[in-house]
C-alpha cells in the first residue's frame, strides 16, 4: 500500500505524518520544532494501531523524544529521517511515493493540488506578501523535505484552495477597485483543507450526493472559520484576506469596524505593528477573559466568572450571527457540520450556537450532543429537518490523498 509523508512546516517547527492515504492508517508522526534557537527538540511516535483516520492510540504505541541544536530546516529534516531509521517505521520498507505539504495562501493562483516545481515555489514566495507569517516557513519546509526526498513528488496543498470557488459577490470588498486590484485585495478564506475533507466526510456518512447539500460547516479550533458549501463548493466563508476576519478566535478578534484601529491609532498612538499584534494575539477569547483555551474558558464561566460568561456569550452570538448569514445565503440547510478541537469537543459551544435555530428545521438531541465519541455522530434529534453532525476533521489525511492523486497522474 502507497503511503505518503505529509508536512506542515512553519518557521520554526514543522509537523509531519507517514500516513497511507486510501485506509487513513497512521504510521508515523512528529514535530521539530525550536529551529534556528540554540536548544530545539524533535518528538517522534511510532503508531502500531493506526485505523481508519484515527491516530489509535494502543498501549504499544510509543513516542520517542530528543533535545538537540537544530539550526535550520535542512537540519530538522536529517533529524525526523534519523527518527524514522532509530525507531521505525523504516522508509526502505515503507517508501513514501509523495510528500505532501501544507501550504497557507494559493492567493488566487492555485485552486488544486499543485506539483511544487521551481516555479512554484516562486510563485509561493511571493505570495508571502499576503501572508508573512506563515508562506515563507512553508517554503523553507519545502525546501528542506525537496533535499531530503530529491526524487520524490513534492505537491502542495493549499489552505485557500478550497474556497477558489466564492463567487465575486462574496469575495469582493467594498473598497476603491483600482487600489483593491493593485493589491489583490479580496477575500480569500482559510481552512480549506479541513472545510472540504469535512463536507464531504458528511455526505459519505449520511450516504446522501455531496453534490445534492447544502451545508454549514463550523471549524472552531483555536483558528476558527464557517463555510457555507453548495453541492460540495464552498460559497461562503468568514476568514477574509487573512485568517483574522469572522468568527472569534482563541486570540483573534474576528470581524470588527475598521475604525476602531483608526480610533486607537489616534487616541492611544498604536502602531501598525501594535494593533496587528493586539488583533491577532490578545484578542478574541484571551483579549476578553484573559485565558485563550475553550476547556479553561469554560472552567471560568463555570467558576461564576464574568469575564468569562461575557467571552462566552460574544463567541456564541458570533456563531449565532453567522449560521443564520450563511443559512439565508444558501437558501436553506441540510446539514450542519461542527469540527476541529472546539467544536469537536465542546457541547456548550455547540448548543449555544444551534440555539436559536429551531426555525430553520434545525432540532438538537441534548443527550447526543454530550454525549463523547471520537468518529462522526449525528447530534441532531431523529426527525429533525436539518441533521447536525460532529466530524473529526483529518488535514494530514486529506492532504495525503490529494498529494497521491497529483503523483499518480504523473
Ligand atoms: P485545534 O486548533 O483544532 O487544535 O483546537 C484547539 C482548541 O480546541 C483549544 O481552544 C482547546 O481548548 C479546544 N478543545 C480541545 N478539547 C476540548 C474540550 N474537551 N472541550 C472544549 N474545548 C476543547
Amino acid at each position: 500500500m502507497s503511503v505518503v509523508l505529509v508536512v506542515n512546516s512553519g518557521s520554526s517547527s514543522f509537523k509531519y505524518q507517514l500516513v497511507e492515504p486510501e485506509d487513513g492508517r497512521v504510521l508515523a508522526s512528529g514535530i521539530v520544532e525550536r529551529i534556528g534557537e540554540p536548544m530545539g527538540a524533535a518528538k517522534h511516535k511510532v503508531y502500531f494501531g493506526g485505523q481508519e483516520g484515527v491516530e489509535a492510540v494502543t498501549a504499544t504505541d510509543a513516542t520517542y523524544t530528543r533535545e538537540l541544536p537544530i539550526p535550520d530546516h535542512t537540519s530538522g529534516f536529517r533529524v525526523m529521517l534519523d527518527a524514522f531509521a532509530e525507531w521505525g517505521p523504516s522508509l526502505a520498507e515503507n517508501p513514501p511515493i509523495a510528500v505532501g505539504h501544507r501550504v497557507v495562501h494559493g492567493g488566487a493562483r492555485f485552486f488544486e493540488p499543485t506539483l511544487i516545481t521551481n516555479l512554484v515555489e516562486i510563485n509561493i514566495d511571493e505570495l508571502s506578501v499576503l501572508a508573512p507569517l506563515h508562506n515563507p516557513g512553508a517554503l523553507q519546509g519545502v525546501r528542506a523535505a525537496k533535499a531530503a526526498f530529491p526524487d520524490l513528488a513534492h505537491v502542495a496543498v493549499f489552505d485557500t484552495a478550497f474556497h477558489q470557488t466564492l463567487p465575486a459577490a462574496a469575495y469582493t470588498y467594498a473598497i476603491d477597485k483600482d487600489l483593491a486590484d493593485a493589491h489583490r485585495i479580496r477575500r480569500y478564506g482559510f481552512h480549506g483543507t479541513s472545510h472540504k475533507y469535512v463536507s464531504r466526510a458528511a455526505a459519505d456518512f449520511l450516504g446522501r450526493p455531496l453534490e445534492e447539500l447544502k451545508q454549514v460547516v463550523f471549524h472552531l479550533g483555536n483558528g476558527a472559520s464557517v463555510t457555507a458549501v453548495d453541492g460540495g463548493r464552498s460559497v461562503e466563508t468568514s476568514m477574509g484576506l487573512t485568517p483574522l476576519e469572522g468568527l472569534v478566535m482563541g486570540t483573534r478578534s474576528g470581524d470588527i469596524d475598521p475604525a476602531v484601529l483608526f480610533h486607537l491609532a489616534r487616541r492611544a498612538r498604536m502602531s501598525i505593528d501594535d494593533l496587528d499584534d493586539l488583533l491577532n494575539k490578545r484578542s478574541g477569547v484571551l483579549g476578553l477573559a484573559g485565558v485563550n483555551d475553550m476547556r479553561d474558558l469554560e472552567e471560568r464561566v463555570a467558576q461564576g466568572h464574568e469575564d468569562a460568561r461575557l467571552a462566552m456569550e460574544v463567541y456564541i452570538h458570533r456563531l449565532r450571527a453567522y449560521a443564520g448569514s450563511y443559512i439565508a445565503q444558501l437558501g436553506g440547510v441540510d446539514v450542519i457540520v461542527f469540527t476541529a478541537g472546539v467544536g469537536e469537543n465542546s457541547p456548550i459551544v455547540r448548543a449555544g450556537a444551534l440555539e436559536t435555530l429551531g426555525f430553520a428545521g434545525v432540532r438538537l438531541d441534548p443527550e447526543r450532543n454530550e454525549a463523547r465519541g471520537r468518529g462522526i455522530r449525528v447530534i441532531s434529534a431523529d426527525g429533525s429537518p436539518v441533521t447536525v453532525l460532529v466530524v473529526p476533521t483529518n488535514e494530514e489525511l486529506e492532504i495525503a490523498r490529494q498529494a497521491l492523486e497529483v503523483a499518480a497522474a504523473l
